[in-house]
């Protein structure tokens, strides 16, 4: 028995079978989760359906009045949601508390969109509208390194378009998403929000069901290729937020004393297990040296622990994979660089790993080439900027990239040129629910947030009069 519920239907159920949910700080059992069946799954999209034509008929303003009653819920429970959040997902609390403001803030900027009738000809022989309209049921999965964040990236926007949904957290990090299942049990009719845990075996089905008009996907671009070949038997709508390998490109006339804080923050965050964190840094030889011994500093300074103790800086990565999977590039750290901070695994119950950066390490290198989703930095000189971008934007990913120089002109002009979906200049990492954020290349395809995200929920309906 556990203290979760599923949501189905309007209902909190147990799952038909459970599953223990790990601290990855101590690696004890935090709590028994209820765990979805095949057949839950389906009486979720099922009553998803069914709520649909009710749901879309609701006017876009009281919809948006449901949504923010949500956000207000968060809101009043914000602590107690980030010491959970901090516990199954191992960020420490500041962090935990800070992804609880913004998901909150989202709701509150996402639900502003409307969705007004454009007239796109009224004359003398024709009168053509062009309307948008929900699709249905959307079916949203979501990764486990911001379980809440994320999911408001997704939620308002589908409901508030008239969309009904069933969601899928990460099998490791369902437990704050099933207390706003809770709270939302009690805000939305039944069936317009279900939310179905698993254990990495439901997103097929999801992804597949001929009841499901859209996915929308936050995760790796492994699965998201599955995402999209399930997707294609019945041509649904699909949004994919996929992995990324943003590369910052540092010019020659930076001081490194200057931007190594804000390079490093955009890398180490969260333990480094962000889509758009900085994962190799291109660094300009004149002040090579001085910037690698810049963040070779920093990463001595932080402290790594369990996130609820004060004063930590970093948690454990999230999960024993991810873990083991850090440690291979660890492994090719050590092989094809020099480790100047961090570099060994702490012999003590926990996935923790000490931020680490690494120098002389080109490309070619694993470290550099691939997403390490976690605290391991590459830091790569260059001579030529030319060049360097040229070697950033050789990779199949392109979510984010950031150029970091006190020359504008040239900075825009290299921005300009980096292929990913957002590139920062002299920052990385800035988020907001009015900017559309998507990925190019493998990064991923479609948008999310701001008003191209909204239509992202939705379907032109042309209405095409004669006169
Ligand atoms: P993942 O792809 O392993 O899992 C993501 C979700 O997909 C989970 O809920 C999982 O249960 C589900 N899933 C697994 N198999 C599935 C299948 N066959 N069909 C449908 N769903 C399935 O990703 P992860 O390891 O949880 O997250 C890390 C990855 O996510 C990184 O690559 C990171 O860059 C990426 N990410 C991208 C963004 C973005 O906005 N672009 C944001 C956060 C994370």
């Amino acid at each position: 028995m556990s203290d979760y519920k599923l949501l189905i239907d309007g209902a909190l159920v147990d799952g038909a079978s459970t599953m223990e949910v790990i601290n990855p700080a101590t690696e004890e059992v935090l709590a028994i989760c209820p765990r979805g069946s095949e057949a839950q799954l389906d009486a979720a999209i099922a009553a998803a359906k069914a709520a649909y034509p009710g749901w879309a008929m609701v006017a876009l303003s009281q919809r948006r009045d449901l949504i923010l009653k949500l956000a207000d819920a968060i809101s009043a429970k914000r602590f107690e949601l980030a010491r959970l959040l901090t516990q199954e997902q191992g960020k420490p609390l500041p962090e935990a508390e800070a992804e609880i403001t913004f998901a909150e803030a989202f709701i509150r900027q996402l639900v502003v969109h409307e969705l007004p009738v454009r007239v796109l000809e009224d004359s003398e022989s024709r009168r053509v509208e062009l309307h948008r309209r929900p699709l249905g049921v959307v079916g949203a999965i979501i990764p486990w390194n911001f379980p809440v964040w994320l999911t408001l990236f997704k939620l308002p926007l589908a409901l508030l378009a008239g969309n009904t949904i069933v969601l899928k957290p990460a099998p490791t990090t369902p437990l704050t998403t099933l207390r706003l299942g809770e709270m939302m049990a009690g805000i939305f009719p039944a069936g317009v929000v279900n939310i179905v845990t698993d254990q990495n075996d439901l997103g097929e089905r999801l992804t597949t069901h001929p009841d499901v008009a859209k996915i929308s996907f936050t995760g790796s671009t492994e699965t998201g290729r599955k995402v999209m070949a399930s997707a294609a038997g019945t041509i649904k709508r699909v949004t994919l937020e996929l992995g990324g390998n943003d590369a910052a490109l540092v010019l020659p006339d930076v001081d490194p004393a200057k931007v190594a804080p804000a390079i490093f923050d955009a890398a180490f965050v969260n333990a480094g297990q962000v889509c758009i964190a900085i994962k190799r840094v291109y660094a300009h030889s004149a002040i090579y040296d001085s910037l690698c011994r810049e963040l070779a500093r920093l990463a001595e300074e932080v402290v790594v622990d369990d996130g609820l103790k004060q004063g930590v800086r970093m948690g454990p990565l999230q999960n024993r994979a991810q873990y083991e999977k850090v440690k291979d590039f660890l492994a090719s750290g050590h092989a094809d660089g020099t480790i100047i901070a961090g570099g060994v695994v702490e012999d003590r119950p926990g996935y923790f790993i000490r931020p680490t950066i690494v120098r002389d390490i080109s490309d070619g290198a694993r470290l550099v080439d691939e997403e390490q989703f976690g605290p391991i930095l590459p830091i790569i000189r260059y001579d030529d900027p030319d060049e360097a971008l040229a070697r950033a934007n050789n990779s199949p990913m392109g979510l984010g990239g950031s150029i970091w120089s006190s020359d504008r002109e040239k900075a825009r002009d290299l921005a300009k040129r980096m292929e990913s979906g957002t590139v920062w200049i002299n920052k990385h990492l800035d988020l907001d629910a009015a900017i559309p954020f998507s990925g190019a290349k493998q990064s991923g395809l479609g948008m999310e947030l701001a008003e191209e995200g909204f239509h992202e929920f939705t379907q032109v309906h042309v209405i095409n009069e004669a006169r």
